[in-house]
């Protein structure tokens, strides 16, 4: 940034240091049990945070536009104007993953989300766990105000000492569970009164018979026209992500293509399978067309040499992940990023049930499912009275 825009040093300096002060910082800290001296010396060490904590108070009303009209170079500027689309998104969001990104704690598996999944599983395997594929749960079986056990596929119930539900927040309240234990909060929630659902996506994956090793990884560029998307938005520019330094993604010589759009009207799309499903095809077919003549354009003829595609919409999110309105992450983070969560681990009168899962804390994401499983594992050990420990398996 300092090559391009010598004359932002100041605020360009402002914003790497903030980073590499970040860096100091596990975050969010661990805090597993210890024997008293020791946790009395880390409660005394964790005084060091409130650093962390001012520089959250320091750029709390920084945005990637605000931060932009602080910039005099016109290219930096409307980079960072333009960093997340349209949007307007608080600076910690961009500052916090580059600062894990360069530790090297936070990045891009090899494989991608099915190899990360493929490591969960053997991980879970490995430690005595099992797990019953193609096996949709269709209800939480309750008695009494305490949960008992899940009612699966034909019919078949399975009983157990307590119920963790890793899946969608709505789903499980709201249908698993009837909606029978609320209060509230959790009524505001679903009114989306507290807080918004993220938006959810339009992916169209390609898979394409070129090598296309000199194009960038990741690009986002504007549209002569902009692209009119049937379910109401209106996107400007394209974005376009070339796996090209994943040799796992397709073979030598041929090369993985994705472009993808955030949105805010996943209903459409969900609504639309459910009630008309010729016009939903038609409707991805549109698009799909549209899109595979914007990708040939901006990558000098690759339309005869696609061999694969997928084209995903919020209405396949939801139907493979029960994800409440195709949301890629849970809930949006709302606007003061460190308000406690409205979101608990149990439920109002109900007993041996427990959630954990993205929607455990708005922003969501993969860093929030973890440390929500795991937070939740030591709840349980601490109301069982047994040691919460962890093991490194051989993966
Ligand atoms: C395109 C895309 C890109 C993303 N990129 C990133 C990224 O770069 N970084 C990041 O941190 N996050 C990213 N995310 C978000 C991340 O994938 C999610 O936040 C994360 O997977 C959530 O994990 P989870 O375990 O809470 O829920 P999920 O991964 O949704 O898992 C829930 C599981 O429950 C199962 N399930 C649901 N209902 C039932 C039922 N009734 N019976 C049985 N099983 C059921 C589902 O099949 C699913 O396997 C991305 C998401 C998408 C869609």
């Amino acid at each position: 940034m300092l090559d391009l825009a010598p004359e932002d040093e100041f605020q360009i300096k402002r914003l790497t240091n903030s980073i590499r002060t970040m860096q100091e910082f596990d975050l969010p800290p661990v805090l597993d049990d210890l024997p008293f001296i020791q946790s009395t010396i880390r409660g005394i060490k964790m005084a060091r945070y409130l650093k962390f904590l001012y520089l959250l108070y320091q750029w709390r009303n920084d945005t990637n536009r605000t931060f932009a009209k602080k910039l005099n170079n016109a290219f930096l500027r409307e980079s960072f104007e333009l960093l997340y689309d349209d949007q307007e998104v608080n600076m910690v969001v961009m500052t916090m993953p580059l600062a894990s990104f360069d530790k090297k704690s936070a990045g891009y598996p090899i494989g991608g989300s099915m190899q990360f999944a493929k490591y969960l599983e053997e991980s879970y395997l490995q430690l005595g766990g099992k797990i019953h594929y193609n096996t949709p749960v269709k209800k939480i079986i309750t008695e009494n105000n305490t949960a008992k056990g899940l009612l699966v596929r034909n019919n078949v119930s399975h009983y157990s000492d307590a119920i963790i539900s890793a899946a969608d927040w709505n789903w499980t309240i709201f249908d698993a569970l009837d909606g029978k234990y609320t209060d509230k909060k959790i009524l505001e929630l679903k009114e989306l009164k507290k807080l918004k659902v993220f938006y959810s996506v339009l992916q169209f994956s390609f898979g394409i018979n070129k090598d296309l090793s000199d194009q960038p990884h990741f690009s986002r560029f504007p549209l002569k026209t902009p692209v009119h998307c049937p379910d109401g938005t209106k996107h400007e520019r394209l974005e376009v992500h070339v796996y090209n330094y994943d040799p796992t993604f397709a073979p030598k010589g041929k090369t993985s293509v994705v472009v993808s759009f955030y949105t805010e009207h996943a209903d459409f799309w969900i609504d639309l399978r459910k009630n008309n499903r010729p016009k939903y095809r038609e409707a991805k077919k549109e698009m799909l067309e549209t899109i595979t003549n914007l990708l040939d354009e901006r990558l000098g003829g690759i339309k005869d040499q696609i061999e694969e595609v997928d084209f995903a919409t919020p209405a396949t999110y939801l139907r493979y992940t029960n994800n409440w309105k195709g949301s890629t992450q849970g809930w949006l983070p709302s606007e003061n990023l460190i308000a406690l969560s409205p979101i608990k681990f149990t439920l109002p009168n109900l007993a041996n049930f427990y959630m954990a899962s993205h929607w455990n804390q708005p922003g969501g994401g993969l860093p929030i499912a973890i440390s929500a499983g795991r937070d939740l594992t030591k709840k349980i050990c601490k109301e069982q009275k047994k040691k919460f420990t962890t093991k490194k398996t051989s993966l």
